[in-house]
């Protein structure tokens, strides 16, 4: 008999994952398997997904939930959400 193979505690909330919006900062509870969602306070599109950046992307804001991922020497400057840089 194998046993322990898995420690159920809870299978209430196991598709269910906390995030926080990156536009009014309000923490809500989402499904694990969505891509995107309208924020329930903001009512702004968040993305969920993993994003992927292949090209230098200094002028444009990284939004997104998931892990961001750059590929080559892409240069992301701290604070790559900043909407600022991206107005230039
Ligand atoms: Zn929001």
């Amino acid at each position: 008999m194998a046993a322990g193979d898995r420690n159920v505690t809870s299978s209430q909330s196991d598709d269910r994952i906390s995030i926080v919006c990156y536009h009014c900062d309000k923490p809500q509870d989402v499904s694990r398997k969505a891509q995107s969602l309208t924020c329930k306070f903001c009512y702004k599109s968040l993305k969920l997904q993993d994003e992927s950046i292949q090209q230098y992307a200094a002028r444009r804001a990284i939004e997104t939930i998931g892990i961001v991922t750059v590929e080559h020497d892409v240069i992301v400057p701290a604070g790559g959400a900043d909407r600022d840089r991206a107005a230039r």
